[in-house]
């Protein structure tokens, strides 16, 4: 008896230790198991890619006045149901001359799903980002970055990179609620080809909100460019 518990116990144990581990694999960063996953440029040229994930939200018009202001054009992923209940707020951001990337039909995490559903996800969100007018180079940013079959093998039979960051300052819960604590650790952490992701799309968020002009300003400062990511993708080795 004691024996079985034992095995039991081991058996429930490699389940537990797989299971955090691929859930682990799925969300890092700069890995999948097929193609290419891009973190940042590499690139000496002062250059950086803004970029904000989802919506179109509440914010929409605020951040098109920020980056207006500053003249500065960033990448919006953009999530294909939210496209379609805020058209008119999707055609403004490509109106505006922003690069827009398709960041799936309905956010949802893109682990244990078939090739199928990618495919659906992928396509439709593609195809709802020509409807709002948008001509340029689609990329693609997988929900929550997550990957771990079907997305990376979807992404490279159709020579798509998984587009990540290698900047997340408003996920940072010491300073997720301060603009100005944002700001500066972009300022601190900058590297040439960075692409920095922010949440401003969200009403709650309005401190990420608060912060692209700071983010800007302070960049600009330091010499930095700002280009979208399909530009920052050219950036070639130095
Ligand atoms: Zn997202």
């Amino acid at each position: 008896m004691r024996k079985v518990v034992k095995i039991v116990i081991i058996i429930l144990t490699l389940i537990v230790l797989v299971g955090y581990s691929i859930n682990a694999l799925s969300k890092h960063r700069s890995f999948a198991l097929f193609g290419d996953v891009v973190t940042h440029a590499p690139t000496e040229e002062k250059v950086v890619a803004l970029t904000f994930d989802d919506g179109p939200g509440p914010n929409a018009d605020e951040i098109l006045s920020i980056l207006d202001e500053q003249d500065v054009k960033g990448t919006f992923y953009l999530v294909g149901e939210e496209i379609e209940k805020n058209k008119e707020a999707s055609r403004k951001i490509v109106e505006a001359g922003h690069e827009v990337g398709n960041h799936s039909y309905t956010h949802r995490r893109m682990i244990l799903k078939s090739y199928s559903f990618v495919e659906e996800e992928i396509e439709k969100t593609d195809e709802l980002i020509r409807e709002i007018g948008y001509e340029g180079e689609i990329t693609f940013r997988p929900p929550y970055g997550r990957k771990l079959v079907s997305l990376p093998l979807y992404l490279s039979n159709h020579d798509r990179p998984a587009i990540m960051w290698n900047l997340e300052p408003d996920f940072m819960p010491d300073i997720s609620d301060d603009p100005e604590g944002i700001a500066n650790y972009v300022a601190e952490n900058i590297e040439p080809g960075s692409i920095i992701l922010l949440h401003v799309m969200y009403e709650h968020r309005i401190p990420s909100l608060e912060s692209v002009s700071k983010i800007i300003s302070s960049l600009k400062d330091q010499g930095y460019e700002f280009v979208t990511v399909s530009d920052l993708l050219e950036q070639k080795q130095p």
